[in-house]
C-alpha cells in the first residue's frame, strides 16, 4: 500500500514536472519568436547573482528589444499551438541546452521554424545583399509549388512557424500566394518579407486571403532620394501604395491577418528619418514599424558608407585603434541553428540565413528526405564546429547571433 502511495506520488510528479516543462517552454518560445531574438549571455552581468541574470535575460532583455507587441498577432501565433508542437518544441530546447552544456551536439526535435526560398531573383539592387548585386554562385530560379508542398507535409506536424523568405523577392514567384494558402490551411504561422513593388491592387487582395499572418515591408527612407539610395532601383511610392493596398483589403475582407509592419533598415543615409518613419506608417495605417540594424560585410572599410553613426543602431564598433569590430562576443552555441532551417528554392538545405550563397550546405532534398538531412553526418558536424569554435566559421563571425537585430 505504501509502496503503491510513493509510486502514484512519484508519477505525479514526474507528471507535473513535464507539465511545467511543457509551459515553460510555451512562453519561452513564444517570447523568442515575438522579439525575433535568441538566448545568449552575451550581457552576463557579474556584479549581480546568476539568477537575477536569468530573470534579466528572460524577460528585462526580451522586453526592451521586443520591438513593439501587438496582442493580436501574440495571440494568433499561439493559437498555431498544438501539443505536438510543444513536445517538439520542449525537445528542441532541451537539445539546445545539453549541447551548449556538455559541447557535444543532439538533437531530438525537428524545426520549430523554417525559411523557404520562394526565389533568388530580385528587382532592385541594394547594395548589401548577393541577390541585388546578382554575385551568386549559385543558380538563380523558383520554388516550384509541388516540392514545396511536398517539404511542407513532412515538416508540418511540429512545425510553428514559416517565413518564405530568404534572398530574392517573394512576389516574383507566381506560385508564391498559392503556397502560403497551404501552409496556412495546415495551421503553420506564415510570413513573408517584401520590397513591396508588386502589391498591386490584385496581389494585395490575393495576399489577404490567403491567410498570410505577418507582412513585412521593407522601407528605409521616407523620401525618395534617401530610399533609393540603399534600395537601389526602388520607387518609394510604389511601396506607401503597395502598403495601402493591403491595409484597405484587409478593412474590405475584415481580416485581422497579415499583422503589416514596416521593416525600416538603418544604415548611414537614412539614420536622420528615423522618426519619420513612424509617422509615415501611421498615415498608411500599417500596424507599426521596426527598427533593424544592418549587416556589412567588409565592415573595416565599409565601402558603401552605410555603418549609422547613431551607436544603438550598429552591429559594429570603433576600437581606439581606428580598428571597427562586431559587437557580438560570439559565444559557441547558437539556437537559431538548433531550432530553426533554411531550405533553397532548389531544395539546398542550409544551416541558416547567413548562409546567402548555400556555401555550408548540409543536405539536398531532391535526393533525401528531410529527416534524413536533419539528422545526417554534414548537420552534426556543422553543430559540432560551432560548438568547438564559432569564430572559425565564416558566416558564424558576422551575424546576428546572440547581438541585437532590432532598434
Ligand atoms: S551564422 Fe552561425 S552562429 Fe550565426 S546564426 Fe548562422 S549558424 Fe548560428
Amino acid at each position: 500500500m505504501i509502496a503503491a502511495t510513493s509510486k502514484n506520488k512519484m508519477i505525479f510528479q514526474t507528471v507535473f514536472f513535464f507539465l511545467l516543462l511543457g509551459i515553460a517552454s510555451i512562453l519561452w518560445l513564444f517570447w523568442l519568436f515575438i522579439g525575433n531574438i535568441s538566448p545568449s549571455f552575451t550581457n552576463y552581468r557579474g556584479d549581480i547573482p546568476f539568477w537575477a541574470n536569468i530573470a534579466l535575460w528572460e524577460f528585462g532583455a526580451n522586453f526592451t528589444v521586443m520591438p513593439s507587441f501587438n496582442y493580436y498577432d501574440s495571440l494568433n501565433l499561439l493559437s498555431k499551438l498544438t501539443p505536438r508542437r510543444v513536445w517538439n518544441g520542449t525537445k528542441v530546447l532541451g537539445s539546445y541546452y545539453l549541447s551548449k552544456w556538455t559541447g557535444k551536439p543532439v538533437q531530438w526535435g525537428y524545426p520549430v521554424s523554417i525559411s523557404v526560398e520562394p526565389t533568388t531573383s530580385c528587382n532592385l539592387r541594394c547594395p548589401e545583399c548577393p541577390s541585388g548585386l546578382r554575385a551568386f554562385t549559385r543558380p538563380t530560379g523558383m520554388l516550384q509549388t509541388d516540392f514545396f508542398r511536398n517539404t511542407v507535409d513532412q515538416l508540418a506536424a511540429d512545425l510553428l512557424y514559416l517565413i518564405f523568405y530568404f534572398q530574392g523577392e517573394p512576389y516574383l514567384n507566381p506560385g508564391f500566394l498559392d503556397m502560403v494558402k497551404y501552409a496556412s490551411a495546415k495551421g503553420i504561422y506564415t510570413a513573408t518579407s517584401t520590397n513591396a513593388h508588386y502589391l498591386n491592387d490584385a496581389n494585395a487582395r490575393k495576399t489577404v486571403e490567403s491567410g498570410l499572418d505577418r507582412l513585412i515591408i521593407s522601407i528605409d527612407g521616407t523620401t525618395q532620394d534617401t530610399y533609393e539610395q540603399y534600395r537601389v532601383g526602388g520607387k518609394l511610392e510604389k511601396v506607401l501604395e503597395g502598403a495601402r493596398n493591403v491595409v484597405r483589403w484587409k478593412k474590405t475582407l475584415k481580416s485581422r491577418t497579415p499583422y503589416v509592419f514596416f521593416q525600416f533598415l538603418v544604415v548611414k543615409p537614412n539614420e536622420h528619418q528615423v522618426a519619420e518613419i513612424r509617422q509615415l506608417a501611421r498615415k498608411t495605417g500599417v500596424n507599426g514599424v521596426r527598427y533593424k540594424t544592418a549587416q556589412v560585410y567588409d565592415y573595416q572599410r565599409d565601402p558603401n558608407k552605410l555603418i549609422p553613426t547613431i551607436d544603438k543602431y550598429s552591429r559594429y564598433k570603433r576600437k581606439g585603434n581606428g580598428d571597427v569590430q562586431v559587437k557580438n562576443s560570439l559565444h559557441n552555441h547558437c539556437w537559431r541553428l538548433w531550432h530553426a532551417t533554411v531550405i533553397t528554392w532548389d531544395g539546398l538545405v542550409v544551416p541558416c540565413c547567413f548562409d546567402k550563397d548555400a556555401q555550408h550546405r548540409v543536405g539536398d532534398l531532391k535526393t533525401g528526405s528531410f529527416r534524413e538531412v536533419w539528422h545526417n553526418e554534414d548537420y552534426q558536424n556543422f553543430r559540432k564546429r560551432i560548438l568547438m569554435g564559432r569564430s572559425q566559421i565564416d558566416i558564424c563571425s558576422n551575424c546576428t547571433e546572440g547581438t541585437k537585430v532590432w532598434g
